[in-house]
């Protein structure tokens, strides 16, 4: 019996295409550190049959589809994630290694994105103003790019990738995919959601792989636009080569998240709020909060209250229903997150709770385990603050004053998302207003925004001008047109009751 792990290629044209001649990855499974799947790399000459073959796809069909047509098949897409919502959740547990629980929440947040795409027709209207001069009236369209493309990362294997193919195919576009190559297998089962939902052959591709596939999607000339979600330098380097081959781009990078506490905040509430959001998903979340800022004497009670909590977390595999947080993604990623507290404590700080020493669960010792991590007395400047970890590891820094907790937050070149705590709307007010971050949150400590929303970051955490979902979607994928029109008045008789077929 043949017991090599299955190879996953790409979808390509509406169906699975593999790729044999291709370099291939592992894929491990994080909770046992074992090889499940092997994914193909893509080279750049599959890149552009994948291009190509959209593009026909667009021109053949997609191009010409109507309103209604676009949103029956987004209505129907809607319905077959609903009902594939668990099986989705369980393979990107399998990969990914979060808890079920909060892989159904990340399926589910991508929902939430095809239910708004579902109301194209309203969102793609135009304007139209009559009479702009005698007998002459002015209107403004917008029309779809053609093939966008969408490179995506590890920790949101769902609802990344859905943050933006139900807009961008909904404004008419084909849409080619590169997921992460550590979770390539939803993004492979949504393409046959997409298939068994009616849409034509073509218009939503997966091209698995690395850079070269991500370099060949940034250079092809049929490519007209490129969404990028990961880590800050390779969204400098997706928007500096896309745009340097005329692209519209726009690329969300990493982030350092800071949660500021002021002395009146309720304490208990904003301990919760540290633990949820600094180690749920073990921290691997763009919108994670990985550094307390404690105003005042608030270190010197918060501390002991998320001591307290971390003692009660249960980690363990994402499929044991008691597990409130998984292992890491990959070995060496756990490896270098758990190096950052040798390094804290040769800049000075101190470990208070080090994941370092927690033990395996029972039968999962290859694991890529680490437990939660609290770092005290982190001052700015040290590598642990400086730098994204994007792991379990949590740091307080202890500040005098509001005005040092603003200047902590502005002075760090990411601007992704923040929070304060407090009980002062005074002092929330003015938060929300000095601070240089995209998504705030008040008493919230993830403010991620619903779908009709956009998401994104400031700084160095978004690189272009429109954020993702909501109605800069809309913009995105699409381009304006203006027409100034005169007719004479003579129109043909037609008494049928219209309709839309
Ligand atoms: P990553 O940057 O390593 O990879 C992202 C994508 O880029 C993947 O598809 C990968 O294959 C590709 N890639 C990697 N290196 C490349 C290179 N040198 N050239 C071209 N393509 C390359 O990110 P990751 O580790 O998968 O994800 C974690 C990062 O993503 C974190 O930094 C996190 O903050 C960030 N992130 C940001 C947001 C946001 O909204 N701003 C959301 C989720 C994740």
């Amino acid at each position: 019996m043949n017991t090599d792990p299955p190879r996953l290629g790409h979808w390509i044209g509406g169906k699975p295409v593999s790729d044999d001649a291709a370099p291939h990855g592992e894929v491990f499974d994080p909770a046992t550190g074992a090889v499940t799947k092997h994914v193909a790399f893509a080279r750049a000459g599959t890149v552009d049959e994948a291009v190509r073959t959209a593009r026909e796809a667009w021109t053949s069909t997609w191009r010409r589809s109507t309103l209604t047509q676009r949103s029956r098949v987004l209505f129907a897409f809607r319905e077959l994630v609903v009902a594939h919502r668990d099986e989705l959740a369980r393979l990107i547990v399998s990969e990914h290694g979060k808890v079920l629980d909060d892989a159904t929440g990340e399926v589910q947040r991508g929902i939430e994105v095809v239910e708004f795409a579902c109301g194209i027709p309203h969102l793609q209207k135009g304007a139209f103003s009559e009479q702009v001069s005698t007998g002459i009236d002015s209107y403004s369209l917008r029309q779809p790019l053609g093939v966008v493309a969408g490179i995506t990362p590890f920790n949101f294997p769902a609802m990344v990738p859905m943050w933006m193919f139900p807009l961008a195919i909904a404004c008419g576009n084909a849409f080619v995919l590169k997921p992460s190559e550590k979770d390539p297998s939803a993004s492979l089962r949504i393409a046959e959601l997409w298939a068994e939902a009616g849409l034509p052959d073509g218009v939503f591709t997966v091209v698995n792989g690395g850079r070269e596939a991500v370099d060949a999607l940034l250079a092809h000339p049929d490519v007209a636009a490129v969404s990028f979600v990961g880590s800050t330098p390779v969204a400098r380097h997706v928007f500096t080569t896309a745009t340097e081959h005329g692209k519209r781009v726009q690329a969300l990078g990493g982030a350092k998240n800071h949660m500021v506490v002021l002395p009146d905040a309720d304490l208990g509430l904003a301990a919760d709020a540290a633990v949820s959001a600094g180690y749920g998903s073990a921290g691997e979340r763009c919108m994670a909060i990985s550094a307390v800022v404690a105003v005042g004497d608030v270190g010197d009670r918060l501390v002991p209250l998320i001591e307290e909590r971390i003692a009660g977390l249960q980690v363990g595999p994402g499929l044991d229903p008691r597990a409130e947080m998984g292992p890491l993604v990959t070995r060496e990623h756990r490896d270098r997150v758990a190096g950052y507290l040798d390094i804290a404590v040769e800049d000075g700080a101190r470990v208070v709770v080090d994941g370092r020493t927690m033990s395996a669960p029972a039968g999962h010792e290859d694991g890529f385990w680490l437990g939660p991590c609290l770092i005290d007395d982190v001052r700015p400047g040290m590598r642990v603050h400086a730098e994204e970890i994007f792991g379990p590891v949590l740091s307080v820094l202890r500040v005098d004053s509001y005005d040092a907790a603003i200047e902590v937050v502005n002075d760090l070149p990411y601007g992704n998302g923040t929070a304060v705590f407090t009980s002062d709307g005074g002092a929330a007010r003015r938060f929300q207003s000095e601070i240089e971050v995209g998504m705030v949150g008040i008493n919230v400590p993830i403010p991620v925004p619903m779908a009709y929303y956009p998401f994104g970051g400031w700084k160095d955490s978004l690189f272009g001008d429109t954020h993702v979902h909501g109605t800069d979607a809309v913009h995105f994928y699409t381009r304006g047109k203006v027409v100034t029109s005169r007719w004479s008045d003579r129109a043909g008789l037609r008494l049928q009751f219209p309709t839309n077929e």
